[in-house]
């Protein structure tokens, strides 16, 4: 049995260590296969993104520790990208030339606040407020509307393997009156996403950054019948900043998934996306 993370952030971007501890951890954590996903550069100068310069070296120092712990643990090499409908083709442009194992597609940012500000829906709650305030006058379903128009955007758009936290705007959207993620106006917005991962053949993750501190995992466990009644593939990711976080609430969702009839994950193996059938404990060697 073992485990697998292909949502990790190192110092490339904002995690809080290394590599190779992030890989010394996962090898001590019983993680076979592990992935890094570094936050992909923006057209501006952020505090949790790569810069475009930094990308030779994460690809340099990704190689290197590849070769020197290939006998005990599989490492992949991925990035987390991020839609913005203001820049469709900028990361495109970046990536050209370059080869990455796999890419994760999440929104951070939606639009945009004021010159080079935009609203983070990750970031400080108070931001997020004031933003919502400027934005859609404080009214959560309007933004949680235009939230999921983007992530069906990015859906369309294509170009990558993994939906990350598709859900994440209830992250804050859960502290507003009007937000209720079984009304039947969100169940219909977001079955609608789920339909369209589905059309598309992407593996959508299962997000369990915020499971043991909030109880959710993104996405919420109230979705995963119906995601499994679409036979949608799916993993299941930590998306770590630090090291000792790397299986964070693994064993309680791999449970859940398990009991509402889930049997397989996505795993990378000789460069391809299979399901491999797991329980409560790992995947199955
Ligand atoms: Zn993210
Ligand atoms: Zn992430």
């Amino acid at each position: 049995m073992y485990w697998s993370n292909y949502h990790s952030h190192c110092t490339f971007c904002d995690g809080r260590s290394s590599m190779e501890t992030f890989i010394q951890f996962a090898i001590a954590k019983n993680v076979r296969n592990y992935g890094f996903s570094s936050h992909a550069p923006l057209p501006f100068l952020t505090k949790w993104t790569m810069l475009e310069s930094d990308l030779p070296d994460y690809q340099t120092e990704f190689k290197r520790y590849k070769e020197k712990y290939k006998d005990k643990i599989n490492i992949f090499q991925g990035l987390e990208i991020d839609y913005m409908e203001e820049f469709p083709t900028f990361i495109n442009n970046v990536l050209k030339d370059k080869k990455f194992d796999y890419l994760i597609s999440s929104i951070h940012y939606l639009d945009k606040i004021a010159d080079r500000k935009y609203l983070a829906i990750d970031g400080p709650f108070d931001e997020f407020d004031n933003g919502l305030m400027t934005l859609f006058h404080c009214d959560i379903k309007a933004a949680v509307y235009r939230y999921y128009e983007a992530i069906n955007q990015m859906i369309d758009k294509g170009g990558f393997d993994i939906v990350g936290h598709v859900d994440k705007i209830a992250l804050h959207g859960q502290y507003y009156r009007d937000f209720d993620f079984k009304a039947l106006w969100y169940t219909n917005l977001f079955g609608d996403v789920l339909e369209k991962i589905k059309k598309k053949g992407l593996i959508l993750e299962i997000n369990t950054k915020s499971l043991l501190d909030k109880g959710v995992t993104y996405p919420n466990q109230y979705y995963y019948s119906l995601i499994n009644e679409l036979k949608i593939p799916i993993m299941v990711n930590s998306d770590c900043h630090y090291p000792d976080l790397i299986t964070n609430g693994f064993k309680e969702t791999y449970t859940e998934l398990k009991r509402v009839g889930f049997k397989t994950l996505q795993q990378l193996v000789d460069g391809k996306w299979q399901g491999v059938e797991f329980d409560e404990n790992g995947l199955f060697d």
